[in-house]
């Protein structure tokens, strides 16, 4: 078999000690052979998935026991528009709990994973010439950690958010999102963290828990933009709004929708794309997640 010892031997570096040889690995190991990091899309569906046992949290779980383990993970969660891009510049992040109408149990969870000022700097610097202010104001929404949680329950890896301009459209995320690209092979997992079919004032609270329960429209939309996903259709997926009536019901406004197209933004030519979670819930969400690479 032919290693790259022997590769070596062909430089001419035969002679070198195995000390000086293993120093030679180690460079040319750390100039471009570490992988890339799979990207996520996670959806996160209701805050209850961050207490409750089911499919959904178990997908989270399988879905992180097939990657390597980050040192930084950048989330882009529906749970934060702002003006302008932010990324949190914070080492100890507050676990948010914005929602109202839930019990105390999900009150109390604490998501204690570090920040890391130095990773939001670098994301900032690969966002130029886009001006991302450092933040010290938010913390980890549900969008992040109720996902998070599940697959890092130790919470041993340093999130940092980075959030949504309202005030540009899905275009515009696609091509910042390409920006971040490079992170991937410094060991970085990037997550968007939302919903593809999410009409909130559609839910049909009494059927919760029935199992991959979704109305007609839902089930649709669903489908259309799972077959975009799977055919590489991104520009399809970017003009989401001339797509069809059961997709505009699915994404009555853009913040579940968009950290999908953050994703989209980030996945290489040769990466392959996978579903998880694929189900409808209380009619009008969807669980789908997407892994890339
Ligand atoms: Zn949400």
């Amino acid at each position: 078999m032919f290693n790259r010892r022997d590769f070596l031997k062909l430089l001419g570096v035969g002679a070198y000690s195995m000390t000086q040889l293993s120093d030679l690995e180690k460079m040319t190991s750390a100039l471009g052979t570490s992988p890339e990091m799979p990207v996520l899309f996670l959806g996160h569906g209701s805050p209850m998935n961050a207490i409750e046992e089911n499919q959904f949290v178990s997908g989270f779980r399988k879905v992180a026991a097939t990657l390597p383990k980050p040192n930084l993970i950048i989330c882009i969660s529906a749970h934060w528009f702002t003006k302008g891009t932010k990324v949190t510049a914070m080492p100890n992040p507050p676990t948010i709990h914005d929602f109202g109408g839930f019990p105390k149990e999900l009150f109390d969870v604490q998501y204690p994973a570090k920040g890391s000022p130095e990773g939001a700097k670098q994301t900032k610097e690969a966002l130029h010439p886009t001006l991302v202010e450092l933040d010290e104001t938010w913390g980890l929404d549900h969008g992040a950690w109720s996902v998070i949680k599940h697959l890092y329950p130790k919470a041993d890896v340093p999130v940092i958010q980075l959030s949504i301009d309202y005030m540009q459209g899905p275009r515009y995320h696609y091509e910042l999102a390409q920006r971040l690209k490079t992170l991937r092979s410094k060991g970085v997992l990037i997550i968007g963290s939302g919903n593809i079919v999410h009409n909130l004032g559609l839910v049909d609270f009494k059927n919760f828990d029935k199992d991959n329960y979704g109305f007609d429209w839902a089930v649709e939309a669903r489908e259309t933009v799972n077959a975009h996903l799977l055919n590489g259709n991104t520009e399809a997926l970017i003009n989401y709004q001339k797509l069809s009536k059961a997709v505009q019901l699915a994404v009555p406004s853009p913040d579940h929708y968009l950290p999908l197209i953050y994703t989209l933004g980030l996945k290489g030519k040769t990466d392959k794309l996978e579903l998880f979670n694929d189900k409808c819930v209380a009619g009008s969400l969807s669980m789908t997640s997407v892994k890339i690479g």
